[in-house]
C-alpha cells in the first residue's frame, strides 16, 4: 500500500514528465522543419553568390580569368562545405577545389557527411552544373557538390544541439521541482487526513469528547473534518442520553418497587393490617409500573425505524375536532376553553398514529395549563404542507429545556412532573410518528406565557 504522499508526488512528476516529453518533441519537430527551410533557402543563396563572385572574376576585354581570386572565392566556398570546379568557355578546367587541395577537401566532406549522419539525415554530396554570365554573355561555367539536399554547419549544429541541452535542464529542473511541488501538496494533504484518520480511531474506541481543527484551507478537507467533529459530537450525545435513559428508567422504578417493597414486608411481618386501602395503594404502584413498561413498549414501536405507516388520505381538520371530543371531560373540570380554527386540509397521514400524536399534544397543552386558561389549535395549508399548530397559555418551558423535550425521558421540570404524572415519553412518540411521515415538529415556549407546538405534514408523501 502506498502513501498518499507518494502517489501524489509520483502523479505530479508522471504529469510534468509527460509534459516536457511532449514539449521537447514537438520543439524539436517544430525546430527542425524551420531550420530545414532556412537552410535550403540559404544554400540556394550561397550558390547563387559564389555564382556571381566568380561571374566578377573574368575580363571581357583580355578575355582572361583572375585566377588568384577565383582561388580566393573557390577556397571561401570550401571552407563552408561547397566544393566548386570552374571552367572557361571552351570547356577547359581553370580551377579545381580537389586538384588545388585534396586532403582539406577530402577532410571537409568527411566532416560534414558524420555531422549529417549523427543529426539522422539521409543525403550526400550532389554536383549541380552552372553557366556563367557576364552581361548576359556566357563566360564559363561551374560545378558545385555540396551535401544535399541540406547541410548543417557548425554553428547551426550548435544552436540545435545547445537547444536540446536546455530542453534537458528544463526537463530534469522541472521534474526536480514537481517531486518538491508533491511533497509540499501531499504533505498538506496527508496530514489533516491521518490527522482525521487517528481522531476517527479515538471516537471508534469510545473517546467522544474530542473536537479538533485541522489547520486546513482546503473545502473538502474541512468539510471532512467538521463531519467527524460533528460525529463526535452527535455520538457523545447519544451517549449521554444513553446514560440518562437508563438512569431514568431505573429511578422511575425505583420507586414504585421500594414502595411496594415496604408495604408488602410490613404486611408480611403482621405489623400492618392488609387493609382494601392499604392494598389498592399498592394496586396503584402495581398500575404505575405497568404503565410504564406499556410506554417503553409504545416507544420502541414508535421508533421510525421499524414504523409502518397505514396511510390514508385524511382531513386533519376533522381528525383534530374527534381528537378533541375526548378532552371535553377534562377541559371542563379545569375550566380551559378550547378553540378549533382552519380550513379543512386533506393529506396523505396515518389517520391512527396521527390522532395519537394530536391527543400527545393536547393532552400535554391540558396537563400544564392551569385552570381558566386557554387552548388554540389551528389547521392551515401553504402550497407543499398542513400546518397544525396547537398552542397554550400554560406554565411554558424553560428555554435552556426545549432543546430536549423530544428526547425520551426528558421532563423539563421533574418536581412538577411527580404531580402530572408523566414518564417524557409522549414528544419523543410524538418526534418518531411525524419523522416517518416526513414532518417536522418543533416547540416554542416562553415560560409563564405557554407554549406552542407546530406539526407539519408535506403534502407530497
Ligand atoms: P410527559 O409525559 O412528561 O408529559 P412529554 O414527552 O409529553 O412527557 O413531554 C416532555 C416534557 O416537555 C414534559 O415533561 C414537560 O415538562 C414539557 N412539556 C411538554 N408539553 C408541554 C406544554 N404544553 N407546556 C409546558 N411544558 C410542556
Amino acid at each position: 500500500m502506498r502513501s498518499l504522499k507518494t502517489q501524489l508526488s509520483l502523479a505530479f512528476m508522471l504529469v510534468v514528465l509527460i509534459t516536457v516529453s511532449i514539449i521537447s518533441f514537438f520543439s524539436n519537430t517544430l525546430v527542425s522543419s524551420q531550420f530545414e527551410s532556412y537552410i535550403t533557402k540559404t544554400q540556394t543563396q550561397r550558390t547563387d553568390h559564389i555564382l556571381s563572385d566568380l561571374s566578377l572574376q573574368y575580363n571581357s576585354f583580355t578575355h582572361t580569368w583572375n585566377i588568384n581570386a577565383v582561388r580566393t572565392v573557390g577556397m571561401d566556398a570550401l571552407e563552408e562545405g561547397y566544393i566548386i570546379k570552374v571552367y572557361n568557355r571552351v570547356g577547359e578546367n581553370i580551377w579545381d577545389a580537389e586538384n588545388h587541395d585534396m586532403t582539406e577537401c577530402k577532410h571537409i566532406m568527411d566532416d560534414i557527411t558524420s555531422r549529417m549522419k549523427e543529426y539522422g539525415a539521409t543525403g550526400n554530396f550532389a554536383s549541380h552544373k552552372y553557366t556563367l554570365t557576364q552581361n548576359g554573355q556566357e563566360i564559363g561555367s561551374v560545378t558545385v557538390s555540396y551535401f544535399g539536399p541540406y547541410f548543417l554547419t557548425e554553428g547551426d549544429f550548435d544552436f540545435i544541439s545547445s537547444l536540446n541541452t536546455m530542453l534537458m535542464i528544463v526537463g530534469v529542473s522541472s521534474l526536480l521541482f514537481s517531486f518538491i511541488a508533491g511533497l509540499i501538496l501531499a504533505r498538506r494533504i496527508a496530514r489533516p487526513v491521518t490527522k482525521t484518520a487517528e481522531i476517527a480511531g479515538q471516537i471508534a474506541a469510545g473517546k467522544y469528547d474530542i473536537q479538533f481543527e485541522s489547520g486546513t484551507k482546503m473545502k473538502e478537507l474541512l468539510d471532512l473534518v467538521s463531519s467527524v467533529n460533528h460525529l463526535a459530537n452527535a455520538l457523545s450525545k447519544q451517549e449521554n442520553l444513553r446514560k440518562r435513559l437508563t438512569a431514568d428508567v431505573a429511578h422511575e422504578l425505583r420507586t414504585p418497587l421500594a414502595a411496594l417493597g415496604t408495604h408488602t414486608e410490613a404486611m408480611i411481618d403482621g405489623i400492618w393490617q392488609p387493609t382494601p386501602a392499604r392494598l389498592k395503594s399498592c394496586h396503584e404502584e402495581i398500575l404505575r409500573l405497568g404503565k410504564m413498561v406499556m410506554d417503553l413498549e409504545r416507544l420502541e414501536r414508535a421508533d421510525s425505524d421499524n414504523l409502518k405507516l397505514d396511510k390514508t388520505l385524511t382531513d386533519l381538520l376533522a381528525l383534530t375536532r374527534s381528537v378533541c371530543e375526548n378532552f371535553a371531560g377534562e377541559l371542563s373540570n379545569k375550566n380551559l376553553r378550547l378553540d378549533i380554527d382552519g380550513m379543512p386540509a386533506v393529506v396523505s397521514i396515518d389517520k391512527d398514529r396521527t390522532g395519537g400524536v394530536i391527543g400527545n399534544l393536547m393532552s400535554n397543552a391540558v396537563k400544564y395549563t392551569s385552570k381558566g386558561g386557554h387552548i388554540q389549535i389551528s389547521v392551515r395549508e401553504t402550497d407543499s404542507e398542513v400546518v397544525l399548530t396547537i398552542e397554550d397559555s400554560g406554565a411554558g418551558i424553560p428555554e435552556n429545556e426545549l432543546p430536549f423535550i423530544f428526547e425520551r425521558f426528558y421532563r423539563a421540570d421533574k418536581s412538577r412532573n411527580r404531580n402530572t404524572g408523566g414518564a417524557g415519553i409522549g414528544l419523543a412518540i410524538v418526534k418518531s410518528v411525524i419523522a416517518a411521515h416526513g414532518g417536522t415538529v418543533v416547540a416554542q415556549s416562553k415560560p409563564n406565557k405557554g407554549s406552542k407546538f407546530v406539526v407539519t405534514f408535506p403534502k407530497s408523501i
